[in-house]
């Protein structure tokens, strides 16, 4: 089904094909979702047609565009579950900063297929990525099937030899992504992940500004998470935090923002009206209580394009673009005393449709001539049924166990709850494994 019309959707080459009224098809297919690729397992391998494509039969399953998840710290899975209920500063400078010293590139890898592969299990297909050890998380990404826009993470509170580490492997990525013509389909995309601006001085942000215009990168910061981060900026600036990227030449279509609950309506215009992007993580923010919420009706009046992240699963503590869909809307709701801000159909754009124009993947819906990232839900489960609306029962009743089947490219990642092409218990092992030791390193087990 496809916006409730029995549909069948046809994937060559990465891309949807055709989406035909189901029984149209000349092979007599049932409704479903048909690829090119071919069937990468064996013994559960969905049937294929004579003419030796792949076939998913999609019967009794819902197709949605595929969930990006905008704003990340995949690799900290490894830290789920690891200091919760505790205040921010306490809470980074206890466990987690202490915890990251220790982390090696190996750790980073494994953490990311955790991550990936729990995203896959919840129909997500992108994310928005800032961590340290970049070359261990495009590998992971890489391997598990999905696209990520993995950012190179700057900070200069480190010193002066991690700024110009960080600096040369900027321009080293600049250099080989020149020389590859930046090709626009490949699934791992560069960006520029200045941390935030409390954490960046602003020599080093306008640097980063001219080198995301020069080499037309989107540049991923955090920005406008907390009252002190405003006063702060207030004092040191006189500004506050957007006027001050705006200073520094960062504000423009290229910006995504991740947080912004402290966007005034001064700044919030200035980002609307630039085209900029502001990643909403309301889970994240209302697990580390940062005090306000996020303006969402004041930045859609200005005109700013709202998507949506889980942040990492540290202060989240999952991944799961579903639960982060419905934690907006009844936020939402909550903070305007109107049930009828947010409903579900924004809340899937945001995940969908908002996102995918922010990250340049094309417009994020099942049509012909858009990337083939889509999910088929299964939601006969009693908690999803009786089925009135699919756009309701994906947002407020199901969860990342009604994704049946996520495909990205055209390539099926999971099919019927089994992801294909790896060892899922294998996967969960090595990053238990990897964050039991690191904890024992950092002497913090
Ligand atoms: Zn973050």
């Amino acid at each position: 089904m496809l916006d409730g019309v029995p549909s069948t959707i046809r994937i060559r080459d990465g891309r949807i094909d055709a989406v035909e009224p189901a029984g149209t098809a000349e092979s007599g297919v049932p409704p479903s979702a048909s690829g090119g690729e071919p069937a990468r397992s064996s013994g559960n391998a969905p049937p294929t047609s004579p003419g030796g494509e792949r076939v998913v039969d999609a019967r009794g399953l819902h197709a949605f565009p595929s969930f990006k998840n905008g704003h990340t710290h995949v690799p900290m899975v490894l830290f789920r579950g690891f200091g919760d209920d505790m205040p921010l500063m306490e809470w980074l400078g206890k466990r987690i900063w202490p915890a990251e010293k220790h982390l090696t590139a190996d750790d980073v890898y494994l953490g990311t297929r955790l991550g990936v592969l729990e995203m896959i299990r919840g129909g997500t297909t992108f994310f928005n990525e800032m961590y340290w050890h970049r070359p261990a998380i495009v590998r992971a990404v890489r391997e598990m099937g999905v696209r990520a826009l993995v950012g190179v993470t700057v900070i200069d509170v480190a010193g002066p030899e991690v700024l110009a580490r960080q600096k040369a492997e900027v321009a080293e990525l600049v250099a080989e992504r020149r020389a590859a013509g930046a090709p626009p389909d490949d699934p791992v995309q560069l960006a520029l992940a200045p941390h935030s601006i409390y954490t960046v001085s602003p020599p080093v942000l306008e640097w980063i500004g001219g080198v995301a215009g020069d080499e037309d990168l989107l540049v991923h910061i955090h920005l406008s998470e907390t009252r002190r981060e405003v006063e702060e900026c207030l004092r040191e600036h006189g500004c506050r935090p957007a006027h001050l990227l705006d200073r520094l030449g960062l504000v423009g279509p290229r910006l995504i923002a991740a947080h912004g609950q402290y966007l005034d309506e001064g700044e919030l215009e200035l980002l609307g009206a630039a085209g900029a992007t502001v990643v909403h993580n309301p889970v994240a923010n209302l697990k580390l209580a940062t005090g306000e919420i996020f303006p969402y009706r004041e930045a859609r009046r200005a005109g700013v394009r709202v998507c949506l992240g889980t942040d990492g699963a540290a202060s989240n503590n999952n991944l799961d673009m579903i639960e982060e869909m419905k934690v907006a809307a009844l936020v939402q709701k909550h903070r305007e005393v109107d049930a009828t801000v947010l409903p579900a159909d924004e809340a899937l754009a945001m995940a969908t449709t908002s996102a995918s124009a922010a990250f340049r993947l094309g417009n994020g819906r099942i049509e012909a001539g858009a990337p083939a990232d889509l999910v088929l839900v299964d939601f006969s489960a009693p908690a999803t049924q009786p089925l009135h609306d699919p756009v309701s029962a994906l947002v407020y009743a199901a969860n990342a166990s009604n994704v049946h089947t996520t495909i990205c490219g055209g390539r099926v990642l999971m099919h019927a709850r089994r992801v294909e092409g790896c060892d899922e218990e294998d996967i969960v092992a090595a990053a238990a494994s990897a964050a039991r030791r690191l904890l024992e390193r950092a002497a913090l087990a």
